[in-house]
């Protein structure tokens, strides 16, 4: 099976200029990140040749052997579930971790980032439709969390991401989006210090342009770039 991954991403970037021409937003505020995960490096360097600067992983090991087989200036996010004791691994090589759901993680991300004396930029992971199969924080507890996290000095929160369930029918997950964005918009009103809500990270392959509609500044788009994975 070949793969077209230059037609496959002008195709991803015409989708979302509809989308955005269909909500008036503008497309320069929409990044995608093409997530890699169990996919090659070759094929990495592939759609870096054709133009994609920026790339997701979601395991701690494999994103490590793959940024040091991998050459070309490319940005690095992590949207994985974490564990602590792995986030030595990740320390001043990647942009944005999306996947904080618990303070004791984020007090491991603080610790590290410290013996850099640099600021990790993170996302909150936030479980909108309370799945119990889902990571994230609650749409409850959100807040919280927030408060406790924006306390500690080398973790910027950059804004929300979530997961929401799959659908066939994409007016379903719809509201799941929206969700995040309307907790987004109150805890933006809340003007926590260290906070922003700039980052909203939500949409995949099949659901990125409901997502866009909804507000998404992030998408995380995977097979729609790379194919099916195995
Ligand atoms: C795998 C993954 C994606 C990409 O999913 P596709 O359906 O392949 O686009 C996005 N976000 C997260 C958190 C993922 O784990």
């Amino acid at each position: 099976m070949s793969i077209d991954i230059t037609a496959n991403l002008r195709s991803i970037h015409q989708r979302i200029d509809d989308a955005c021409q269909r909500c008036g937003r503008n497309s320069q505020h929409i990044s995608l990140v093409a997530v890699s995960k169990k996919k090659p490096a070759q094929l990495i360097t592939q759609a870096a040749s054709a133009g994609q600067p920026l790339f997701g992983e979601s395991y701690v090991q494999e994103f490590c052997d793959k940024h040091q087989q991998i050459t070309a200036p490319i940005r690095w996010h992590f949207i994985g579930a974490l564990q602590s004791n792995k986030v030595k691994y990740l320390r001043g090589t990647t942009e944005l971790i999306h996947s904080v759901d618990r303070y004791s993680l984020a007090k491991e991300i603080n610790k590290q980032w410290a013996a850099i004396e640099q600021t990790a930029n993170i996302l909150i992971q936030v479980n909108v439709s309370a799945e119990a199969s889902k990571a994230g924080t609650t749409v409850a507890d959100a807040e919280a969390l927030i408060r406790k996290v924006a306390e500690l000095p080398h973790v910027r929160i950059q804004g929300l991401m979530t997961l929401p369930p799959y659908h066939d029918d994409l007016e379903q997950v719809r509201p799941w989006f929206r969700q995040l964005r309307q907790l987004a918009q109150h805890i933006d009103g809340l003007h926590i210090a260290n906070v922003s809500m700039d980052t909203l990270s939500m949409g995949m392959s099949h659901d990125f342009e409901i997502a866009i509609e909804e507000g998404a500044t992030l998408i995380r788009v995977g097979t729609a770039i790379f194919g099916e994975r195995e």
